[in-house]
């Protein structure tokens, strides 16, 4: 263990490490080592490995340090002599860096500290070596701020406190009567380091550290343990990611970007990020560090002059303010921004994927930070990918699985609808930090937006700027509006990675946070309001829009059409519509998986009839009912065969138990005997009767239709009549006929016999045949365990894996939300099974049942139609047990064509 290598070396062109070793060296490190290998200016600097993250938790700090100790001292040593600087030194101090950095990206989830080792006989020293007083201790005072937030645990532990450092610094500002932090005197500076210290000393009972080594393990302790930190957690189970990743400490010499006017620093990305255009972007401060341009304290000014003039336009600025007030660093620091504009080319070509860079420009010199894959909206993935393969960059197989296909939801997400954007009055407007519309009730705070949602109300979360604190209420939240903040500010990045719509730093709005109002000119908005906004444009307005469906853009065409090149499985949509049949139709759905013919009753006067038919009392009271239903299934399934133009339509017969359409309050039974015209004592009787302790358990599926075989005849006859009629029409229609909730064979025998005799009646009636199939979905245990003999009747297999989730597990679909979260939350279960599949166990079914199944019918049609058939992860899995389709709801569609040819292609 003693002679493990726990840190890596990297610049001057050199580095221990590389782009690949990510899993070691986390994502930053291996970035860093990379850039150094490729010529970029890195600052020299040290990793120590994400495998010292998991000693640290189970070995503990003493023991770390031991094993670190003469590794990490080399390692200073190899900075200081690259940077010719040294530790604790009063002549020329080292300060260095320290950020956490785990193999992906974790955005504002884990700590960094700046500045590390000041102190104040070094703070001195850098003063005069930099020829600037103020630069050093404007530094020192953000040292100790930010050791003491993050290292020494200051930082408010809730809302309604205050971070100290900054009402210390607030107080100073109101007395010096000052509005920046450049405005303050050094003398101001010094005064703040002082009482800085003071409070530190006041809440921690003992001295702000003063040796830059004490400092230096202190802040590699607070990385390691802000892996831990509920924030943390939290992105890591939203996302899926295993505790023992851990995360990397990266020291690295410090660059100031703020020792002077020669000096800026700023964010960049090599292609947009919101829109996927290939135009080099970013923002920047002159005289700042690289915490000002996030943290959305200061408004930070675009790189490019293209995109000052786009961002002027939008502001509604003119020329001549722009260039003076806001100019671009492509017009102030004209040959620093062209060795930039080549450094982000060169970094785009070598990784081959869009990057999103932080640099520094110290004092007329470029030092490149960081450099990642940047994150993306759903539109820019896809475009972006089409367009780096047009560009021959990347090969078909990348370009598809540069998409994910959870993302492209935001693509097929709504939009204000014209009208509605006609007919409203934008209140005031911010940035276009995330596109899409979003319309909801403002809430102010991460906690609320979580209440109001769990009621089911839609909500936009408003804040001053967001932390990642707020991570919980944006995800909940439809929509984010900033009053401050840039394009890379925390909500605007984590919004995007969301793919949730954001404005940010709309200026013009006043928020109070004790009153929960916002104030825009004279009017008050509170909390509970309606407010809709625009991503794309930054336009934020009072109530509620409508919104509509976007129309896909040639890039998602030719995505789609990759898929197709590539994918094994078919992708079939859910639906009971015609109207969500040629929707479906468009996203590419080749045939419905599943049409649950029970959402046909429930319009107009087909609930009435079926009404009668549950309270007729003898088979011929019930056909009577019956017999006025037909029509109306016989035209929606004209309807819905005749969209799919010739593609299989799964028509399942009548699932849900009877009780589901009839009325349970009394007023509403009173109603249906008045319109009846029967007893309200008879109807209530009736009611009763069908009353059951488990009714998904109980007399529902092929269950109702062995019990009256006349309900399974008459659907049958709608289903052959109506493709029939098709066929007079030279319309092919291909109905595949499906029998739900089989747990034995002779259910199906009893039920395909009924299906099979109707079918022939009505080709002897109407003197003509068609072809169609008989199946059954698979939704019970025990029907995959005697799955070969039901494929020896059964021509086609249709998993319901909700209901067979739901019985493998013995979880209710309707009551296991009470317990299911906090399973979740406990890691009980990895995930909630009725959204992804439980591959483990109901999958193993699925498995064996496909394979028994296809061992007694070696053609049999096998899909899955529960509400896996859209989830990108169970997709994959229905591909690898080799099933012939997955079917989801319309909107979906693109979602499981991607994952599917994704799957195709690993
Ligand atoms: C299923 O059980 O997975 C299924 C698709 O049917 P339903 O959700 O209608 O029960
Ligand atoms: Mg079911």
């Amino acid at each position: 263990m003693k002679n493990k290598k726990r840190v890596y070396l990297f610049g001057d062109g050199k580095a221990e490490g590389d782009a690949k070793m990510k899993e070691l060296l986390g994502g930053k490190g291996a970035n860093l080592c990379e850039m150094n290998l490729i010529g970029v200016p890195v600052p020299p600097g040290f990793i120590i490995t994400t495998e010292v993250c998991t000693e640290y938790n189970t070995l503990g700090k003493e023991k770390v340090r031991e094993l670190l100790e003469t590794e990490v001292k080399k390692a200073i040593a190899y900075v200081e002599k690259s940077m010719g600087k040294k530790f604790n030194d009063l002549k020329n101090p080292l300060l260095v860096s320290v950020r956490s950095g785990s193999r992906v990206s974790m955005p504002g989830m884990m700590d960094t500290v700046l500045n590390l080792g000041l102190n104040d006989q070094t703070v001195d020293a850098l003063a005069k070596k930099a020829g600037n007083e103020r630069f050093a201790w404007d530094s020192y005072r953000r040292f100790i701020q930010m050791y003491g937030d993050v290292v020494l645990g200051m930082k408010p532990k809730s809302k309604e406190e205050h971070d100290p450092f900054e009402v210390i610094l607030d107080e100073m500002k109101e007395a010096r009567k000052v509005k920046n932090d450049t405005e303050l005197t050094v003398d101001d500076l010094k005064e703040l380091v002082k009482k800085f210290k003071a409070i530190v000393k006041k809440v921690l009972k003992k001295d702000f550290p003063t040796d830059p080594w004490e400092q230096l393990y202190g802040a590699v302790y607070a990385v390691f343990e802000s892996w831990m930190n509920d924030r943390a957690v939290y992105y890591r189970q939203m996302h899926g990611y295993p505790e023992e990743w851990g995360t990397a400490v990266n020291v690295q010499a410090m660059v100031f970007g703020n020792m002077g006017n020669t000096s800026a620093t700023g964010v960049c990305f090599s292609r947009d990020a919101a829109t996927g255009e290939n135009i080099f972007n970013g923002e920047y401060l002159v005289n700042a560090q690289g915490e000002d341009v996030v943290a959305g304290i200061r408004t930070p000014l675009e790189i490019t002059l293209e995109g000052s003039k786009r961002w002027a336009k939008l502001q509604g600025v003119d020329e001549k303010t722009r260039k003076k007030e806001f100019p671009s660093l492509e017009e102030v620091m004209p040959e620093l921004y062209k060795t930039l504009y080549d450094t982000q080319l060169k970094l785009e070509k070598h990784y081959k994927d869009m990057q999103d860079m932080e640099f520094t420009i110290e004092d007329n010199k470029l030092w490149m930070l960081q450099t990642r894959n940047g994150k993306r909206t759903g539109a820019s993935q896809v475009r972006i990918a089409m367009e780096m393969l047009k560009e021959k960059m990347i090969d078909e197989k990348t370009a598809l699985n540069r998409v994910e296909p959870k993302k492209l939801d935001e693509l097929l997400h709504p939009i204000f609808t014209p009208e509605a954007l006609k007919a409203a009055k934008a209140i005031t407007k911010g940035l276009p930090a995330s596109p899409g519309a979003a319309t909801g009730q403002i809430v102010f705070f991460a906690d609320e937006a979580e209440k109001f949602s769990a009621d089911k109300k839609q909500v936009i979360l408003v804040r001053i700027e967001t932390s990642p604190e707020d991570l919980r209420g944006m995800n909940v939240s439809q929509g984010i509006l900033t009053a401050r903040g840039g394009m890379t500010s925390h909500a605007a990045v984590v919004a995007r990675g969301m793919g949730k719509c954001c404005v940010s730093g709309a200026g013009n709005i006043n928020i109070d946070y004790k009153a929960r109002t916002m104030t825009v000119g004279t009017k008050v908005y509170k909390q509970g309001d309606f407010i809709s906004l625009n991503g794309s444009t930054g336009e934020v307005y009072e109530g509620q829009l409508a919104t509509k469906t976007p129309e896909l853009s040639g890039d998602f065409a030719a995505l789609m059409k990759l898929c197709d090149k590539y994918t094994k499985m078919n992708v079939r949509t859910n639906t009971d519509t015609p109207h969500d049949s040629a929707i479906a139709r468009k996203f590419g759905a080749q045939g419905i998986g599943l049409c649950r013919t029970e959402h046909m009753f429930f319009e107009g006067d087909r609930i009435k009839a079926m009404r009668e038919m549950i309270l007729a009392t003898d088979e011929e009271g019930r056909r009577k009912a019956l017999a006025k239903i037909l029509p109306y299934q016989r035209k929606d399934f004209e309807g819905i065969l005749e969209a799919m133009q010739g593609l299989p339509v799964t028509i399942r017969l009548l699932d849900p138990p009877l009780h589901e359409f009839v009325p349970n309050e009394k007023e509403n039974q009173a109603e249906m005997a008045k319109e009846m015209n029967i007893p309200l004592k008879t109807i209530k009787f009736r009611v009763d009767s069908l009353h059951e302790m488990n009714p998904m358990l109980g007399h529902r599926g092929c269950r109702l239709g062995i019990t009256y075989p006349e309900i399974t005849e008459m659907q049958t006859r709608a289903i052959i009549e109506a493709a029939l009629n098709l066929k007079k029409k030279k319309i092919k229609a291909l109905p595949e006929i499906m029998i739900p909730l089989i747990g034995t064979t002779a259910e199906f025998v009893n039920q395909e016999k009924i299906i099979r005799e109707t079918a022939e009646k009505v080709f002897k009636e109407k003197k003509d045949t068609i072809e169609y199939l008989v199946g059954t979905m698979i939704e019970i245990p025990r029907a995959c365990l005697v799955a070969d003999q039901i494929a020896a009747k059964a021509e086609f297999f249709s998993f319901g894996t909700n209901d067979l989730t739901q019985m493998t597990f013995g979880y209710s679909r309707d009551d296991a939300g009470k317990f299911l979260q906090i399973y979740v939350d406990n890691k009980i279960l990895a995930a909630d099974p009725f959204q992804t599949l439980d591959q483990e166990g109901v999958g193993q079914l699925v498995e064996m049942a496909t394979n028994k199944g296809r061992s007694a019918r070696k053609t049999l049609k096998v899909g899955i139609c529960g509400e896996h058939g859209g989830d990108p992860d169970s997709v994959v899995f229905c591909h690898n047990v080799g099933l012939n389709y997955v079917s989801c709801s319309t909107f979906r569609v693109p979602i499981a064509r991607l994952a599917a040819a994704q799957a195709a292609v690993k």
